[in-house]
């Protein structure tokens, strides 16, 4: 099957909702309008086979995945998602493949409104997708990361380890939570306003907290029994559980820093939100972990690429 049978057949499929002067797959570039008063907010994330996802994984899984942790990233912006580019290299055009990979990347697009507006099909060795998300935001109110203060709460959705302990124990039911992350878009636009800084957990709390920490040069005491983790985890050593909460990579929630009085209101607005108040910046930098008010050594393991 021919790359352009590939782009007609599984990628070209979805009916856009574009106007009449913006432009989707089968033109030389896409063409958009963004909204006025938006700005456009851009994110690329790369998944390879067997390095971002175990080779058991199923190609619905994969197709759902390459897209989520790139709304993920716009979430994390307060942005709305607005559209997606995909780059694939495959080893062949396994039409079955195909098929499930283009369902479970449009089952992650359809909740979201977000459409697929061009892209790349190649030929590797080695399975590789490359997602590029486009969103867009009130001009001037994207959430960085470099404006966390002291005294903030620092907040978390859902749960976090699941899918690091899934890694390690494939076929668990929080296989799920790895295979099938969810973004948090919603969550993430209506923290606009509210959220001093965030950012999506994605190689582990600690280091991506890390570099709020680092951007807004503060510090942060987390309390470990505030961590939200599954009762699957349960059974564990307390240090087991600390280091899949903290350190787990591929959670996708949003970590975000938040003054207690917007804090307060933000929960007025929007009371059924699933959220964690894990600990507080502080001045002094770096950060500490505290377990039941006393302070708590951890060596935690992490991952890096090239480290
Ligand atoms: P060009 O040769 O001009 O770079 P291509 O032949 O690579 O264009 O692609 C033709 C059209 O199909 C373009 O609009 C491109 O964005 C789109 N496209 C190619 N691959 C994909 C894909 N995997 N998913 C979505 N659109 C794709
Ligand atoms: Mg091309």
């Amino acid at each position: 099957m021919a790359e352009f049978s590939i782009i007609d057949r599984y990628f070209k499929t979805q009916q856009l909702n574009l106007s009449e002067t913006e432009l989707g797959i089968g033109d030389d570039s896409a063409v958009l309008s963004p909204p006025v008063g938006q700005q456009l907010v851009i994110c690329t994330d790369t998944l390879i086979a067997g390095r971002h996802f175990p080779l058991s994984t199923s190609a619905h899984a994969i197709g759902w995945k390459s897209v989520a942790v790139n709304l993920s990233d716009l979430a994390a912006m307060g942005s709305t998602p607005h559209s997606i580019l995909l780059a694939i290299s495959l080893p062949s055009a396994d039409e079955a493949w195909l098929h499930d990979f283009a369902q479970g990347l449009f089952d992650c697009c359809a909740p979201y409104n977000v459409q697929l507006i061009g892209g790349d099909t190649t030929q590797s060795p080695h399975l590789t997708i490359t997602v590029t998300a486009l969103g867009w935001v009130p001009h001037g109110h994207a959430i960085g990361r470099h404006d966390a203060k002291v005294g903030d709460y620092i907040v978390v959705s859902g749960q976090l380890g699941d899918a690091a302990y899934a890694l390690k124990h494939l076929g668990h039911p929080l296989q799920h939570r790895l295979d099938y992350p969810t973004p948090r878009c919603a969550l993430g636009q209506s923290l606009i306003s509210f959220a001093s800084s965030m950012i999506d957990v994605s190689d582990g709390l600690v280091q991506d907290l890390g570099h709020i920490l680092n951007a807004s040069k503060v510090g942060a005491c987390i309390h470990l029994e505030q961590l939200p983790i599954d009762a699957a985890l349960s059974n564990l050593a307390l240090a087991e559980q600390w280091q899949y909460a903290l350190a787990g990579g591929d959670d996708y929630e949003l970590c975000f820093t938040i003054s207690p009085q917007k804090y307060t209101e933000f929960l007025l607005q929007n009371p059924t939100t699933s959220l964690s108040i894990i600990g507080e910046i502080q001045a002094s930098q770096g950060l500490e972990f505290c377990y039941q008010g006393q302070q708590q050594d951890l060596a935690l393991q992490g991952y890096q690429h090239f480290a």
